[in-house]
């Protein structure tokens, strides 16, 4: 089971950083075989730049940090087949070369994968995956998924060790079966996402996981920091002076190494490397893979859940409609708790005090999850704005 993190940018053989693509309209008709948009010149206020469907919440695995609580077996309301083609034709309306990542739970969990995969890319769509580290999982299965069009693998890594990951998972061998596939990507010339969880459980392997991405030919590290909700609830976050290392450290990271990173959930990492150049004028317009700044729930990024629910995202699970009976361009587009989101002036408290909140704005996800408005500030970022004496972000841990 893993987060719906937001892939990468690159086409299907970008190279490792994922520059821009070939540009297209971001809002054009329709396209069969339209290139992928160029990163920077969509509107979010139209399209999301990663719409990720959850096929299932079904999987083998139970770890700690799970999102979805995820269950052994499919929720008999699942969106079925024909539903799933149905929004995949949905996503085709936001505009050629829509980015879609089936997520879970295990989307292995569905028998129907491989038919869906087909089916997005038939349509134009760029699939990618995020399947869980387990037995399913065969190099055979890999070179299937790719052979049906699947553009990236993203694999969850959350440990350096057998030990360490297989712990944070739940299962033993998880760690020697996520290795296994993340070989057989490379090997398939599928590109390879790593997605990690910070939280306290974590954060001390990051530099070990860190020669591990490197190691195994990663394009893109995906580091999630922790956001309470599902069985994330146990897990201890770091705490934001903790997260500002973190984040300083990847900012360094990033420089060096043969791989993109990005974080999840923690859009205050955009910040903290405006911080390092000491100059706003200097910092980067992407993330380091070709994605413009800003996207965040709602805003660049959409979630479909199991059901067929329309939220922000998967860290922020409030609904602007069900899929089976709402447009998802019109829901995405036009509904108040999107277009709340898209409005940084609309931010509250600390966030909303911040001269960052427009290259920042918090994760909203955690400032839902810890207050239930997600418009609130996110408790865990350790910067305070010049002469702000309002309220702390509720849940701030230091
Ligand atoms: S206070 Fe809010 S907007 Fe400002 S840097 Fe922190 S999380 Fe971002």
């Amino acid at each position: 089971m893993t987060a719906p993190t937001p892939p990468p940018t690159d086409s299907r053989r970008g190279s490792e950083r994922g520059g821009p693509d070939d540009a297209s309209p971001p809002d054009g008709p329709p396209s069969g075989s339209g290139g992928p948009p160029d990163p920077s010149s969509i509107e979010t206020s139209r399209r999301p730049f990663v719409l990720v469907w959850e096929v299932t919440q079904a999987c083998d695995l139970a770890c700690d940090h799970c999102r979805a609580d995820a269950q052994p077996a499919r929720h008999p309301d699942e969106l079925t087949t024909d539903e799933g083609k149905r929004l995949l034709d949905q996503a085709r309306s936001f505009g050629p070369g829509q980015l879609v990542v089936l997520s879970g739970g295990d989307p292995l969990a569905r028998p129907d994968l491989r038919e869906l995969v087909e089916y997005g890319t038939e349509q134009g769509l760029r699939m990618t995956l995020t399947p869980s580290g387990t037995a399913s999982l065969t190099p055979s299965v890999v070179g299937d998924l790719e052979s049906a069009g699947i553009e990236r693998l993203a694999l969850s890594l959350d440990g350096a060790s057998a030990e360490s990951h297989d712990e944070f998972r739940g299962e033993s061998g998880s760690f020697e079966q996520t290795v296994e596939a993340a070989q057989a990507a490379r090997e398939a010339d599928l590109p390879l996402q790593i997605n990690t969880t910070v939280c306290a459980a974590t954060v001390d392997e990051l530099p070990d996981i860190r020669e591990l991405v490197a190691d195994l030919g990663a394009v893109l590290w995906s580091v999630f920091f922790l956001v309470p909700v599902g069985r994330g609830r146990v897990l201890d976050p770091v705490s934001p002076a903790r997260a500002e290392e973190v984040m300083a450290w990847l900012s360094a990271v990033s420089e060096r190494a043969p791989f993109g990173v990005k974080t999840t959930e923690a859009p205050h990492y955009r910040r903290v490397a405006v911080q390092r150049t000491r100059d706003a004028s200097e910092a980067p317009d992407a993330d380091g893979i070709g994605r413009r700044l800003g996207i965040t729930a709602g805003d660049g990024f959409a979630f479909v859940s199991h059901t067929g629910e329309l939220y922000p995202s998967g860290f922020l699970p409030e609904s602007a409609g069900n899929v089976r009976e709402a447009s998802l361009t019109e829901r995405y587009r036009e509904s108040d708790l999107f277009e709340s989101l898209r409005d940084p002036d609309r931010l509250r408290g600390k966030c909303g005090a911040c001269e960052f909140k427009h290259i920042c704005g918090g994760s909203r996800s955690r400032a839902y999850a810890h207050t239930g408005d997600p418009l609130s500030s996110d408790p865990l970022c350790a910067y305070v704005p010049d002469g702000y004496h309002g309220p702390m972000p509720a849940g701030r841990a230091d």
